[in-house]
Order: C-alpha cells, then structure tokens, then sequence
C-alpha cells in the first residue's frame, strides 16, 4: 500500500471507498471523509491521536477527554 495515499485520518479509510475532503492542518496536508468531518467540528480533541496539537485552541471540549 502506497504510504502517500489518501485516507481518512480518522478511519484510514481510501477514496476507493469514501469520499475524502481535503484539508489543511500545521501546514500540513490532510485528508477526512464526510462521515468524520462531524468529529472534527464537534469532537476535535478525539483527532489529536491523529493529528496532534489540533485540540489545543479546543480547551472547552477538553471535558470529554477527562
Ligand atoms: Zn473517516
């Protein structure tokens, strides 16, 4: 399997098999499918496994993770 290709970050999920949005994070590139997309908005912290530091500016949701 081709270490570059897209997948969700979430899921690791390929566009064969869903749709994958693009974003940016730490000016890197990254990719989330439609699905997830909701866990980014709402959940933010349950991403920093996977995209660490991206629940700093998120404090308040902090409680979940506590
Ligand atoms: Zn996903």
């Amino acid at each position: 399997m081709p270490e570059n290709e897209p997948v969700c970050v979430y899921c690791q999920r390929a566009s064969e098999v869903v749709p994958l949005i693009q974003f940016i994070f730490d000016g890197e590139q990254h990719w989330i499918c439609p699905e997830h997309l909701p866990v980014m908005i709402h959940h933010p912290m349950r991403l920093a496994p996977f995209l660490p530091g991206i629940g700093d500016a998120q404090r308040e949701d902090a409680e979940d993770a506590e």
